[in-house]
C-alpha cells in the first residue's frame, strides 16, 4: 500500500499545489459518477495540459497508485468511480478548442470541452459534430471518447468512434502517444486510435482529440407518432427504413416514460399511448419537408395520432421532453438503475415485453425508452436505495435484463460502457478468445494495472 502523504507530496512537486488535493470534502465529490456506485479516492489532480497529466501519471507509476480519469462524471457504468482509491485526474480544466479547420472539416480539441460547447463552436462555422448523448450539456469530449458515446442521431450519423481521427494520450507509463492523423482516410499501421475509443480510461488518458466534422444540415423536421403498443411503434420504425428513408433519430418511449415525462414537463404527449416515436429528419431544405410528410404518412398506418412539429420551437419542446426522461423519473422514485442494452432492431418488441414481465415478476417500475432505430433500449428501474429489499430486487431484475439482451443476440451495452456495473457479465457476452486478447492488450499497455483498475475487465 502506498503512503498517501508521500504520493501527494510527489504530485505537488510536479503540479502547482493548488491543483493537487487530498481534502476529505473533495474526496467525497470525486467518489461518484452518474450511477449510485461510490469509491473514495485519496488524492485528486487537475492538470491543464498533457505534460502535467504525464507528470502525475509518472508519480502514480513510480508509487503503484491507481489513477482514475474523470470528465464530467455523468457516466452510467461506474467508469469514473475510484473503486480502488488512488488519484482522480479531473480533466475538466483541459477545456480549450485548439483548432477548427473549415476546409478539412476537422476540430482539434482538449478532452475537457463539454460536448454541447464543442457542437455550438463548430456550428458557428457551418460545421456539425453529430454525436449527441442526452447528457451533452454536462459530458466532456474525453468522456465521450472513452465511452464511445452515442445518442439519438447515431442512427444516421454513427457514434463517437466514427468521428475520432486521431488522439494524443498519456499511457500508464507516463509516456505521451499520438495516434491517427487529420486525414479522412488512414490505414497506416494498427488502428490504435480506435483501440482507445471505448476503452473507458483503462489504457490511458486522452489529452487531445482530432475529430471529423460534417456539413451542418440546413433543415430539420420532427414527427411524433403515438401507438397503442410498442410492437406497433417498432414496426413503424422498420416501415420507415424500408421506405428508404434514414432519419437522423428514431426515439421510442413506453407508456411509463410518457406518463412521467408529461407530468414533469407538460410537453403535450399523449398519456394514453402505449408507446411513442419521436423521429427527426435532417438535410437538404428541398428534401426534408417531403421526407417528414412521408414519414408521417407511413406512421399513420399504425399510429393512433401523428403530429408534425410546426416550427423549431415545437420541435425543441418535444426533444427537450425526450432529453428530460432522467429528471422526470426522479418524481416517482429517488433513484434509478439506467440500463443500456442493444438488441437487433427486429427484437425490440420481444425485448420490451420480456422486460415488462421482469418488472411485474419483481414488483418494480421499469420505464423503457431508447434509440429504436439502433435497437438500443434504456430500461430504467426506478427505486429507493434506502429500501434494501427493493434494491436487491432491482439487481436481480437488471441481471435478467442483461440475459434477455444476450438471448436475443444483443449486447450488454450499446453506449454507456461496461465500467464496474457490468464487468462481471462481460465473459458471458464475449468470445473467450476475444476476451483473452483484451486482457493481453491491457497487460501489455498497463503491466502494473494502475490505469482505472477494475473497470471493464474483472481483476482475475
Ligand atoms: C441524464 C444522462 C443521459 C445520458 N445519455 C447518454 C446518451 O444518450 N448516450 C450515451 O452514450 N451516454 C449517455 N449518458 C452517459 C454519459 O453521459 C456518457 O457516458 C458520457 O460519455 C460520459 O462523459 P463524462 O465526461 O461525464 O465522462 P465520465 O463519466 O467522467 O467518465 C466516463 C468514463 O470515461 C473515462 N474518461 C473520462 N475522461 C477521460 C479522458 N480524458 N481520457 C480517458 N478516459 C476518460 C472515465 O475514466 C470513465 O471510465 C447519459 C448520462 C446521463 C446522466
Amino acid at each position: 500500500m502506498y503512503d498517501v502523504d508521500r504520493v501527494a507530496a510527489a504530485l505537488r512537486g510536479v503540479l502547482p499545489s493548488d491543483r493537487v488535493t487530498t481534502a476529505p470534502e473533495d474526496m467525497i465529490v470525486y467518489s461518484y459518477d452518474g450511477t449510485w456506485l461510490v469509491g473514495r479516492p485519496q488524492m485528486a489532480v487537475t492538470p491543464l495540459d498533457a505534460r502535467e497529466v504525464a507528470a502525475a501519471v509518472r508519480v502514480a507509476a513510480d508509487e503503484h497508485v491507481p489513477i482514475v480519469p474523470r470528465g464530467a462524471a455523468s457516466g452510467l457504468a461506474g467508469g469514473a468511480v475510484p473503486a480502488f482509491g488512488g488519484i482522480v485526474v479531473n480533466m475538466t480544466r483541459m477545456n480549450r478548442i485548439l483548432d477548427i479547420d473549415r476546409v478539412n472539416m476537422t476540430v482539434v480539441t482538449q478532452p475537457g470541452v463539454v460536448t454541447a460547447s464543442l457542437q455550438a463552436a463548430v456550428e458557428r462555422e457551418g460545421l456539425f459534430y453529430p454525436p449527441d448523448p442526452a447528457s451533452l450539456r454536462q459530458s466532456t469530449i474525453g468522456g465521450n471518447i472513452a465511452t464511445c458515446a452515442g445518442g439519438p442521431r447515431c442512427l444516421k450519423y454513427g457514434v463517437t468512434r466514427d468521428y475520432v481521427l486521431g488522439l494524443e494520450a498519456v499511457l500508464p507509463s507516463g509516456e505521451i502517444m499520438r495516434t491517427g492523423a487529420r486525414t479522412a482516410k488512414n490505414v497506416t499501421g494498427y488502428d490504435l486510435t480506435h483501440l482507445f475509443v471505448g476503452s473507458e480510461g483503462t489504457l490511458g488518458l486522452v489529452t487531445e482529440a482530432t475529430l471529423r466534422l460534417v456539413p451542418l444540415p440546413r433543415a430539420r423536421r420532427t414527427v411524433m407518432a403515438d401507438f397503442s403498443t410498442v410492437s406497433g411503434a417498432a414496426s413503424s420504425v422498420t416501415d420507415v427504413l424500408e421506405a428508404g428513408i434514414v432519419p437522423c433519430a428514431m426515439e421510442l418511449m413506453d407508456n411509463t416514460t410518457i406518463l412521467l415525462v408529461e407530468e414533469h414537463l407538460h410537453a403535450g404527449l399523449n398519456t394514453r399511448a402505449g408507446a411513442l416515436l419521436l423521429i427527426e429528419v435532417d438535410g437538404d431544405p428541398e428534401v426534408v419537408p417531403r421526407q417528414a410528410e412521408e414519414i408521417a404518412a407511413i406512421c399513420q398506418q399504425r399510429a393512433n395520432g401523428v403530429r408534425l412539429a410546426g416550427d423549431q420551437k415545437e420541435a425543441d419542446t418535444l426533444w427537450t421532453a425526450r432529453r428530460s426522461v432522467a429528471s422526470a423519473f426522479g418524481k416517482l422514485r429517488p433513484h434509478r438503475l439506467g440500463e443500456d442494452i442493444a438488441v437487433p432492431r427486429s427484437k425490440i418488441p420481444e425485448a420490451v415485453e420480456r422486460i415488462r414481465d421482469i418488472g411485474i415478476e419483481h414488483d418494480l417500475t421499469i420505464a423503457i425508452f431508447g434509440h429504436a432505430g439502433d435497437g438500443n433500449l434504456h430500461p430504467n428501474i426506478l427505486l429507493d436505495l434506502r429500501d434494501e429489499d427493493e434494491t436487491s430486487r432491482t439487481l436481480a431484475a437488471a441481471e435478467e435484463i442483461f440475459r434477455v439482451a444476450m438471448q436475443l443476440g444483443g449486447v450488454l451495452s450499446g453506449e454507456h460502457g461496461i465500467g464496474l456495473l457490468k464487468r462481471d457479465y462481460l465473459a458471458e457476452n464475449l468470445d473467450p478468445q476475444a476476451l483473452a486478447v483484451m486482457r493481453a492488450i491491457k497487460r501489455t499497455i498497463d503491466p502494473q494495472n494502475i490505469m482505472n483498475p477494475g473497470k471493464v475487465l474483472s481483476p482475475n
